[in-house]
C-alpha cells in the first residue's frame, strides 16, 4: 500500500508491476483506502471539489532536509484553465504535480483548492477529483474493459463503450479479435504505446474529475495515433483545470498560463505570447529546445 504515494514518476514506472499482482481493480481500491485511512490528519474532511479552483501559496518543499526541491510557489489557476509546467529535467515540474495530488505534503506555504487548504482534505476526496493521463500509462493485466472501468468502478458497459468512443479507442478495440475483451498483457503486447494513452484518455473521461494530470509523451507515437490522441485530450480537458507537464509546443501555445521552472523556481509566467515577448528564460529555451522536441 505505501507503494502508492510515491512520487508520481516513480509511481507511473511501479503501476504496472504492483497492478499485476493485485486481483483487479476493486482490490487496489481496497489498498488505497486502506492507505487513505493510515494517512489523512485526523480532522480532514471529505470536502467535495466543485469549481477547480487552485492556489499555491508561497510553497516550499524539499524531499531530503536541507535541499529545498522547490522554492516559493506561487500561482493561481482559475476553474477550467490550462497550466503548463515547462522547464528543464530536474527543475521541480513532477514534485509541484506531486504536492498538488498529496503524494507529499508541503514543508510551508499552503496549497488551495476551491478555497480550502488540501491538508485539511482526505486524499480520497481528493484524489476522487484528479484525472490522470501519464506517459507511462497505468494499464494493469487485465481486459480492455476492466482497464477502462478503473476510472469508474460503477460504470455500466455502455458507458465503457461511450467513454472509449470519445477518447478516439473504440475503432482499435474494435478491430482487435476479442475487443472489450481482449487482455492487456503485462508487458504491453498487443498494443501500440499510443494506444494505451488513448485507453488512460478513456478511463479519465469515464472518471469524470474536476482536475486533470497530464504528463506528455516524449516517446515518439505515429502521427495518426498523435492526432486522435490531442482530438481526445482536448475534449477530456474541456471544462476541467488541467496541469500539464508540456513537451508538445503546441499545448503549451495553448495554456492559458505556462509556469518556467529552474531549480525548483518559478522564473517566468505568462501566456506563450508574453513570454516570448520578455526576450527571458522561455524565449531562449522556445528557441534553442522546444524546436528541437526536447523541452
Ligand atoms: P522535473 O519533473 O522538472 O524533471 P522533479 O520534480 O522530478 O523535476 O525533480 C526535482 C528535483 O527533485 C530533482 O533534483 C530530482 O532529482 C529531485 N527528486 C525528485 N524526486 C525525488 C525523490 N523521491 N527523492 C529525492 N529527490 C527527488
Amino acid at each position: 500500500a505505501r507503494q502508492f504515494t510515491r512520487p508520481l514518476n516513480e509511481l507511473a514506472n511501479q503501476f504496472n508491476t504492483l497492478l499485476s499482482a493485485v486481483a483487479g481493480a476493486e482490490r487496489v481500491f481496497e489498498i488505497l483506502d486502506e492507505d487513505e485511512e493510515e494517512a489523512d490528519e485526523t480532522d480532514a474532511e471529505h470536502l467535495p471539489i466543485t469549481k477547480g479552483e487552485v492556489d499555491f501559496n508561497s510553497v516550499n518543499f524539499s524531499y531530503e532536509k536541507g535541499n529545498k526541491t522547490v522554492k516559493d510557489i506561487s500561482f493561481h489557476a482559475s476553474p477550467g484553465q490550462t497550466v503548463a509546467l515547462v522547464g528543464p529535467t530536474g527543475a521541480g515540474k513532477t514534485t509541484i504535480i506531486n504536492l498538488l495530488s498529496r503524494f507529499y505534503q508541503v514543508d510551508s506555504g499552503r496549497i488551495l483548492i476551491d478555497g480550502h487548504d488540501i491538508n485539511g482534505m482526505t486524499r480520497t476526496s481528493l484524489r476522487q477529483n484528479m484525472g490522470f493521463v501519464l506517459q507511462d500509462s497505468f494499464l494493469f493485466e487485465g481486459t480492455i474493459r476492466e482497464n477502462i472501468r478503473y476510472g469508474r468502478l460503477d460504470a455500466a458497459d455502455h458507458e465503457i463503450v461511450e467513454a472509449a468512443k470519445l477518447a478516439n479507442a473504440h475503432s482499435f478495440i474494435m478491430k482487435l479479435p476479442k475487443q472489450y475483451d481482449t487482455v492487456i498483457k503485462q508487458d504491453g503486447s498487443g498494443i501500440s504505446q499510443g494506444q494505451k494513452q488513448l485507453l488512460s484518455i478513456a478511463r479519465a473521461i469515464l472518471s469524470n474529475p474536476v482536475f486533470l494530470v497530464l504528463d506528455e509523451a516524449t516517446s515518439s507515437i505515429d502521427t495518426i495515433t498523435e492526432l486522435k490522441i490531442q482530438d481526445a485530450l482536448q475534449r477530456l480537458m474541456e471544462g476541467r483545470t488541467s496541469f500539464v507537464i508540456a513537451h508538445r509546443l503546441n499545448t503549451i501555445q495553448k495554456a492559458d498560463q505556462i509556469l518556467v521552472l529552474s531549480e525548483g523556481q518559478i522564473i517566468e509566467s505568462g501566456t506563450h505570447e508574453s513570454l516570448l515577448k520578455q526576450k527571458g528564460f522561455y524565449h531562449d529555451l522556445f528557441h534553442n529546445q522546444l524546436q528541437q522536441g526536447v523541452m
